[in-house]
């Protein structure tokens, strides 16, 4: 059984009868056993997929109506709700919360026949881009496990490259499904702003954050598009997206599209090994006909101090609902007053979370929020306005996902700022609500290297077409797992 095949592949392969969805899913359950000691992507496995699946293969057989995932293992990041199953964020607040409903995304790839092969680690609440403040320990990049697979969405990053899924679905705020996709070879996909719906998505900062795929191919990413994306009355910020088929024309080509590289994103701090892996992609997008210039957006340079600002903010608000009393450890609340039991629920929190939650009570306070806050806004609406400005001549942005490479477990982890400072390629999509795709580009002295693509809003279409055409262009090799 080649557990290595894309989702359509897959589909295709259960559809005709090729392969049995039991076996597949039975084989996937084999090698998360046989490879998560190594990687710790899963927080949970979901034993009764098998079951799921022989119902599956029996439709098949009898020639009922099947779902369009016929059956396909995806697994899902653990700040997402699947009714009945526990939900915990990569949190002691929250190790033994079992949601009482559907995400909006699982109701709809329920309905489409998808099996969730488990739950995947994450940083604690999405906060992080390592997956070392989960408080499950961290996952492993498959390509080296002593270094980091990125983060939040590490565990589904490593689920996803190290063939313990086909798909995933992660959430990225400030680059958290990019990142770790880039970090482990894999394609990450943060749509535009409302075109998935974050309903049952358990909110780090709401007005910024998107639920998107991890895939192995781009056009696994438009097949799940297609699945989970559109209007839902649960999110009043979903847009109608009049039922777009991201997959009929991907092979469209980008001839004649005039991509932007932005030049605040390959200067400064940028490792040599990024700044030439974003220049031969480069070349190959003008040898396929696009035609490449360098752009400047100003205002790139604040991006990562509004971004803390605001996201820590909102974090801050949405945090404050795990008082032990409405979630939380079951402590008895003999011998506190209100104070001391809600600071002593709050030390189930882990270290990053206690530092958002402390600058998110901070920034917006009486007295603060003209020189922070309202600040950090305000560099939000203008990097929109320059943003705007450039997609008046450009059809895409270029730029590297991440200015560095894959680096150690533990090296990064007492240095906060210098982890924030990694974000400075992501952030630009989530605070102007752009989409944006890292297609896995080069592997380089054994770590891989992402190349991000940026499209206006509701431009998802054109930016898979060119995030096709620009994997098309590469040949990678294997993860060594
Ligand atoms: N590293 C960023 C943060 O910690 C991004 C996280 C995310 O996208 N969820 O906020």
């Amino acid at each position: 059984m080649n557990l290595k095949i894309s989702a359509l592949e897959f589909v295709q392969e259960v559809k005709n009868g090729n392969i049995s969805a039991e076996d597949f899913v039975a084989k996937t359950l084999e090698r998360i056993q046989s490879v998560d000691d190594k990687l710790h992507a899963f927080l949970s496995v979901n034993e009764e997929a098998v079951v799921k699946a022989r119902e599956i293969d029996k439709k098949v057989k009898s020639g009922d109506k099947v779902g369009a995932c016929f059956g396909m293992p995806i697994s899902i990041k653990d700040n997402m709700c699947i009714k009945d199953s526990k939900t915990t964020c990569a949190s002691k607040m929250l190790e033994n919360f079992v949601a009482p409903y559907d995400a909006t995304v699982i109701t709809k790839l329920k309905e489409q026949d998808a099996i969730f092969i488990g739950k995947v680690n994450l940083d604690e609440f999405a906060m992080g881009l390592t997956t070392e403040f989960s408080a499950f320990g961290p996952s492993k990049n498959p390509w080296n496990t002593d270094y980091v697979p990125g983060g939040s969405s590490g565990g589904s990053a490593v689920s996803v490259s190290s063939f313990e899924c086909i798909t995933s679905l992660g959430s990225d705020t400030g680059g958290s499904v990019r990142n770790p996709a880039s970090f482990c070879s894999i394609v990450g996909y943060k749509p535009t702003y409302g075109l998935i719906s974050r309903y049952g998505l358990i909110s780090y900062s709401n007005s910024i954050e998107q639920i998107g795929p991890l895939t192995r191919t781009v056009k696994d990413t438009a097949f799940m598009l297609n699945i989970i994306s559109g209007l839902d009355v649960n999110d009043n910020t979903t847009r109608d997206n009049k039922n777009e088929d991201y997959l009929s024309e991907i092979d469209s080509g980008i001839d004649g599209k005039k991509i932007g590289i932005i030049q605040e994103m390959v200067g400064d701090g940028i490792d040599p090994a990024v700044l030439s892996a974003t220049k031969d992609a480069i070349a190959k997008l003008e040898s396929l006909g696009a035609v490449c210039e360098e752009v400047s957006l100003d205002m790139v340079k604040y991006s990562v101090a509004a971004y803390y600002t605001i996201t820590a903010t909102e974090a801050g608000s949405n945090l404050a609902r795990y008082d032990n009393l409405r979630y939380g450890y079951d402590f008895s609340v003999e011998g506190y007053e209100f104070n001391s039991y809600i600071s002593k629920a709050r030390k189930n929190f882990g270290p990053e979370v206690i530092r958002r939650m402390i600058i998110g009570g901070f920034v917006p306070s009486a007295g603060q929020a003209g020189k922070y806050f309202l600040k950090a806004m305000k560099v939000k609406s203008k990097l929109t306005k320059e943003v705007d400005e450039v997609f008046k001549k450009y059809d895409l942005l270029i730029a590297p996902t991440v200015p560095i490479l894959p680096f150690k477990i533990g090296e990064k982890i007492d240095d906060p700022v210098s982890l924030f400072q990694i974000d400075i390629n992501t952030v630009t999509a989530n605070l102007t609500g752009k989409p944006a795709i890292s297609v896995p580009f080069v592997i380089s002295n054994g770590l891989p290297i992402g190349i991000q693509l940026l499209a206006d809003t509701m431009q998802d279409k054109l930016l898979l077409q060119a995030a096709y055409a620009l994997e098309q262009t590469v040949t990678l090799p294997e993860v060594p797992i």
